[in-house]
């Protein structure tokens, strides 16, 4: 066997430096020449060290297979060997929002809950005519509570926890309790930042994503990712650019099922809602706090005995499930998952078995909640707009601080300043609505993603809200399937769940 470094991401202030030195004068500085060398592999049977080596001695050349490749024979894989990184400053939460939508990405953003807001927001291009002083004054008096706020909630937590005040870092967590809780105050319009990591073929679909998406930001970010990556790697981030793709391919970019679709889709729902509106609808489906279990896999465990029997044998899928049946019906079945998860750690991810069983929750979330709810990119989550008659999330701390009546006060005039400014755009309204203000949310998981947002969210170092619903996810969850989740708890209390259950905290 023998294996090479092909290539690696490096810092683009090096890659300048040495793209302007004489005795790199010429070489092709661009990622595509790697895609392109994965890409012949399949059809040259010449060494992959070789093709790319031809790749770099004719970057021109290697930019027409791609685009063959890529775009002429829908081999579009290969475009996932070429890698971007992005720093992305300035950007609202509500921007955030629609980036992180795509899940084939890597994120990571700058924390409320460790960094403090210093009142700056993004002005909405939809805004910027006469909307504009209402939605700075909105966002404004967001901010003056949110600095009031925060150091009462800072004093309140030093009260609270006074042993926690000596050590820099205890302390640093005292102050980040206060400022994730103040938060709740203002808006979406809040800047954010963070560095964002794509391959080219996810961020060519994204590019074409956030053009055809309703607020400007967004578009606006598209562009930019298209400008940026575009020129390093045309043939790889083509089909974003209708004139570049006329050229090249000779028939019109149709991009009428990104920019058409959802429109269309919403009109007609609205329609049928209409005239089903008197539709009796008599569910009752297992519910805790804000979350209901609306679907899961039947007899979710003898499924994961299934899977586990078959994954560890020669039998057949028939065979696997007889046995599983039986093994649920005598009560024995305790002794495989137990055999199984006796090995696991709090930090290990739960195995592919635990992929077969699947739950469905609908969720009504806080905007801060749907925000790390969000980056569980493993599950499949889908989301309503904003709603402000879903009513207010308000932080324990807010509450026991007396806060409460002022920050209702902020809630309820955001959501007055939204109905105002949905008369200038109904998406972009959305940017004044609060980190407190709800949505409703569809995520479907199954038990081995279920296993890694307990271990996380449930956990003692998870935010309160987000440690509230993924406590209610997994209680339900758990209820029909008490053996595949038995050690789905957060990694604080995964010892003794695993001595309680399987006598051992090895
Ligand atoms: C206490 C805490 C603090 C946090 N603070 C911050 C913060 O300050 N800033 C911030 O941006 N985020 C923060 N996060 C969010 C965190 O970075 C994760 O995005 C989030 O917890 C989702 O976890 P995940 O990516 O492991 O989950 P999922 O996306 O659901 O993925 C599940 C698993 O699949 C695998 N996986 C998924 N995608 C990939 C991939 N592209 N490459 C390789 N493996 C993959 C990994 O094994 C992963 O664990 C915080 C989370 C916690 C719990």
């Amino acid at each position: 066997m023998e294996v090479k470094l092909a290539g690696y991401n490096i810092d683009s202030s090096i890659i300048e430096k040495a793209r302007n030195s004489e005795s790199m004068k010429g070489l092709p500085f661009t990622p595509e020449t790697v895609a392109v060398a994965y890409a012949r592999i399949s059809r040259d049977s010449s060494p992959v060290t070789e093709l790319r080596q031809k790749a770099i001695d004719d970057v021109e050349a290697a930019r027409k297979s791609a685009r063959n490749i890529v775009f002429e024979m829908n081999h579009q894989s290969v475009a996932e060997h070429a890698v971007f990184n992005f720093d992305i400053l300035d950007i609202s939460r509500l921007g955030v929002e629609s980036l992180q939508w795509h899940r084939l990405g890597s994120y990571t953003e700058k924390s409320q809950r460790y960094q403090e807001l210093v009142g700056d927001y993004v002005l909405p291009k939809e805004f910027e005519g006469e909307a504009r002083p209402l939605f700075e004054k909105t966002m404004n008096e967001q901010n003056e509570l949110y600095v009031k706020a925060f150091e009462i909630l800072f004093e309140y937590f030093k009260e609270k926890y006074p042993h926690m005040l000596e050590k820099k870092w205890d302390r640093r967590m005292v102050e980040g309790y206060a400022k994730e809780d103040a938060r709740y105050a203002v808006g979406l319009a809040t800047k954010a930042q963070l560095g964002f990591t794509s391959n080219a073929r996810n961020l060519e679909y994204l590019i074409r994503c956030m053009r055809a998406n309703p607020l400007h930001e967004v578009k606006t970010l598209g562009d930019e990712f298209y400008r940026l990556a575009g020129n390093v790697a045309p043939s790889l981030i083509l089909l974003t650019d209708p004139v570049e793709y006329e050229k090249e391919f000779g028939r019109p970019l149709n991009n009428d099922y990104f920019i058409k679709t959802r429109p269309n889709v919403r009109k007609l729902t609205a329609n049928i809602l209409e005239n089903f509106s008197d539709l009796p609808v008599n569910y009752n489906f297992p519910s805790r706090g804000e979350v209901k279990l609306i679907d899961w896999t039947r007899e979710a465990d003898k499924a994961t005995v299934q899977a586990i029997l078959y994954s560890h044998s020669q039998a057949s899928a028939e065979t696997c499930m007889a046995i599983a049946d039986k093994l649920i019906r005598e009560g024995s079945a305790k002794d495989l998952i137990g055999g199984f998860l006796k090995y696991s750690n709090p930090w290990e991810a739960a195995t592919r078995e635990f992929e077969i069983p699947d739950f469905t929750f609908e969720v009504v979330l806080s905007s801060a909640c749907y925000g790390q709810m969000k980056r569980h990119r493993m599950s499949t989550q889908l989301i309503q707009r904003y709603d402000p008659e879903l009513g207010f999330t308000f932080p324990p701390s807010v509450i026991e601080t007396g806060l409460k009546k002022e920050f209702e006060a902020n809630y309820r005039q955001s959501s007055e300043a939204y109905y105002e400014l949905m008369k200038y755009d109904q998406v972009a309204a959305q940017y004044v609505l609060t980190n407190g203000h709800r949505r409703r949310m569809l995520v479907k998981a199954n038990a081995r993603e279920l296993y890694h947002i307990s271990r996380l969210r449930e956990d003692a170092h998870a935010q309160w809200d987000i440690r509230d619903v993924s406590g209610d996810m997994l209680a339900l969850a758990r209820d029909k399937s008490p053996l595949s989740l038995m050690l789905a708890w957060g990694k604080d209390r995964f010892l003794e769940k695993k001595k309680e259950l399987l006598g051992s905290s090895y």
